[in-house]
């Protein structure tokens, strides 16, 4: 197992749509064991393959009850709507509210490629939903509203961040 270094805002990995897993192999073991060493090393909530620069569809996370993974998932419903301050390790220690769906269900694999399914409101519904943007290419800044949206750019260009775009 190891710690790698999360890839932040402006790295072109984090905009990428990550590959569907294919087969379910050691490698894919490896990853998983490396991405939940890293993200509770940040430490964080969750964490999705891309943000240690790995473009295939494995997303892991702990909102307070053990080590979850999800391969190849989508998010197949949700409802309502909730507005939270939000974060996220590739964008480090800036927080800005933004409204998404409150309840999210996804749908995936688990390591012995078996269909599985999470679902909930609160910190798991927006956990689900956002590692799941990140196998996207999508960061929480593009969820922020334009105008919003615009200043946050402004401000990371001015600290030097996300010069690549
Ligand atoms: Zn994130």
């Amino acid at each position: 197992m190891a710690i790698f270094p999360i890839r932040t805002f402006g790295d072109p990995v984090l905009r990428s749509s990550a590959a569907a897993v294919q087969v379910i192999d050691e490698s894919i073991e490896r990853l998983v064991q490396d991405m939940l060493e890293t993200m509770y090393a940040a430490p964080g909530v969750g964490l999705a393959a891309p943000q240690i620069g790995v473009l295939k569809s494995v997303a892991v996370f702990d909102v307070g009850e053990g080590p979850n993974v999800l391969i190849n998932p989508k998010i197949v419903e949700t409802s309502g709507e909730w507005t939270f301050d939000e974060g996220c390790l590739s964008v480090p220690e800036r927080y800005w509210p933004i409204s998404r769906p409150g309840w999210a269900r996804a749908r995936g694999l688990n390591l012995d490629g078996e269909d599985v399914e999470y679902e909930g409101d609160e910190l798991l519904g927006r956990v689900l939903q956002h590692e799941l943007d990140h196998l996207q290419g999508i960061l929480l800044i593009e969820r922020l509203e334009t105008r919003v949206r615009k200043a946050a750019l402004r401000d990371l260009r001015n600290e030097g961040l996300g010069l690549l775009q």
